[in-house]
C-alpha cells in the first residue's frame, strides 16, 4: 500500500471515530423507571425498568451499533466507501443504518421477510436498503454473500456483540444501571432480567457484576422456540430450531455471543404469556412497551413471587428494550396476535 493511500485511510478513520464520539457526547443517558407494584412493595420487593427505548434509534441496539462500528473501525475492518451489511431481526439494522449514515457509508440490512413494516420504514428513513430472506436461519449466509459481492463488511452482531462492548464499565449499560440505583432502598438488584438476541447484553451485565463483585444474579427470559434454553441447560452448541416468535429475542441457532456461563437462571416464557405481560406492563407504565419487554416482565414476576414466598426483600430490574409503538400492527393488533398464537 502506498504512503498516500495509507495516510488517506487514517484521515478517514480519525474522522469516522470522531463523528461517533461527537454523537455520543450529544447523547443523554436513558432513564431508570421505578414501578411500585403494591403486593410486592409491601413485601419489600421493588421493580425497576431501564428505558432503552429513548435512544435516538429507539432501542437498546443503539448502544450495540455504536460499539460494533467502533470495534470494526479500530480493528481496521471498515474503510471509507465500504458497504456495511448486517444480519438482523430489525432493531440492530435500524441503529446501524443510523451510524452508517453518520459515516457516509451505504448500508444493507438482511432480514426475515416477516420483519415489521415500521422497522423497514425506519431503516429506509436512515438511508439503508433491505434485503429479505424467507427464513430467519438464512440471514447469515445471505449476509456473507452480499459482503463478498459488494466488497463490503459484514458486521456480524451475533458473533461480535459480546466482545465489542466494554464490560468493566466505561459508561456501559451495567455501569449506568448501578449508578442510577445508588439512592434506592435496595441499590444492588437481586435480579437483572434480560432477553437474549445476540446475548450481548446478558454477557455484558454478567461480566460486570462479577468484576464489581456484586451479588446480583442475571436471568435470561427466553421465548418459546429459541435454542438458548436447551443450550443453557446442556451446553450443546449444535442445536437448531425454527426460531422464536418474539421479535428481537430467541434464536434458531446457538449464537457465539451468548455466553451461558454468565447466565445464572433462565426462564422460558410462552408467546401468550409474553404478549399478556407486554399489555399488562404497558397499562402499568401508561405507555406501550415491545414484546421482548413483556417476556422479561413475566420472568420478573416469577422471580419476585419466589422471593416473596421465601420472605426475601430486594430489587429486580429489567430493560424496556424498545417501544410498543413499533408493533401497533403486530403484537398490539388482536387479530394478528390470534393468528400468531394459533400457529404456536
Ligand atoms: C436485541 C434485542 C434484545 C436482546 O438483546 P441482546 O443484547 O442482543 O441479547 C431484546 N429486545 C429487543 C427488542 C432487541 O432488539
Amino acid at each position: 500500500m502506498s504512503k498516500t493511500s495509507s495516510s488517506a485511510r487514517s484521515d478517514w478513520l480519525a474522522l469516522a471515530i470522531g463523528r461517533i464520539e461527537a454523537d455520543f457526547q450529544r447523547s443523554a443517558d436513558t432513564h431508570l423507571i421505578a414501578l411500585p407494584i403494591s403486593e410486592f412493595a409491601a413485601a419489600g420487593i421493588d421493580f425497576y425498568f431501564k428505558d432503552e427505548s429513548t435512544h435516538p434509534t429507539g432501542s437498546l441496539k443503539h448502544r450495540l451499533a455504536r460499539s460494533l462500528f467502533l470495534y470494526a473501525l479500530c480493528n481496521g475492518w471498515l474503510r471509507e466507501g465500504q458497504t456495511v451489511i448486517e444480519a438482523s431481526s430489525g432493531s440492530t439494522a435500524v441503529s446501524e443504518a443510523y451510524f452508517a449514515r453518520l459515516l457516509g457509508l451505504p448500508f444493507i440490512a438482511v432480514m426475515p421477510r416477516s420483519t415489521s413494516a415500521e422497522k423497514i420504514a425506519q431503516i429506509e428513513f436512515y438511508g439503508g436498503r433491505c434485503h429479505f430472506v424467507d427464513r430467519a436461519a438464512e440471514v447469515y449466509d445471505a449476509s456473507r454473500q452480499l459482503a463478498r459481492e459488494t466488497g463490503g463488511h459484514y458486521m456480524d452482531q451475533f458473533t461480535y456483540a459480546e466482545r465489542a462492548t466494554d464490560w468493566r464499565g466505561n459508561n456501559n449499560i451495567a455501569d449506568s444501571i448501578f449508578t442510577q440505583m445508588a439512592h434506592e432502598r435496595h441499590p444492588v438488584p437481586r435480579w437483572i432480567v434480560v432477553g437474549a438476541g445476540t446475548g450481548g447484553t446478558s454477557a455484558t451485565i454478567g461480566r460486570y457484576v462479577r468484576y464489581h463483585r456484586h451479588p446480583t444474579h442475571v436471568c435470561v427470559s427466553d421465548p418459546a422456540g429459541s435454542v438458548f434454553a436447551e443450550f443453557w441447560q446442556t451446553g450443546n452448541a449444535t442445536l437448531t430450531s425454527s426460531g422464536s416468535r418474539i421479535e428481537g429475542i430467541g434464536r434458531p441457532r446457538v449464537e457465539a455471543s451468548f455466553i451461558r456461563e454468565l447466565v445464572d437462571e433462565l426462564i422460558t416464557v410462552s408467546d401468550r404469556d409474553s404478549i399478556s405481560a407486554m399489555r399488562d406492563l404497558s397499562v402499568r407504565l401508561g405507555r406501550k412497551v415491545g414484546p421482548s419487554t413483556g417476556t422479561s416482565f413475566y420472568a420478573m414476576l416469577q422471580l419476585a413471587g419466589d422471593m416473596k414466598a421465601r420472605g426475601e426483600r430486594g430489587s429486580l430490574l429489567a430493560l424496556i428494550c424498545d417501544s410498543g409503538e413499533r408493533y401497533l400492527h403486530t403484537y398490539f393488533d388482536e387479530a394478528w396476535v390470534n393468528q400468531l398464537l394459533a400457529g404456536s
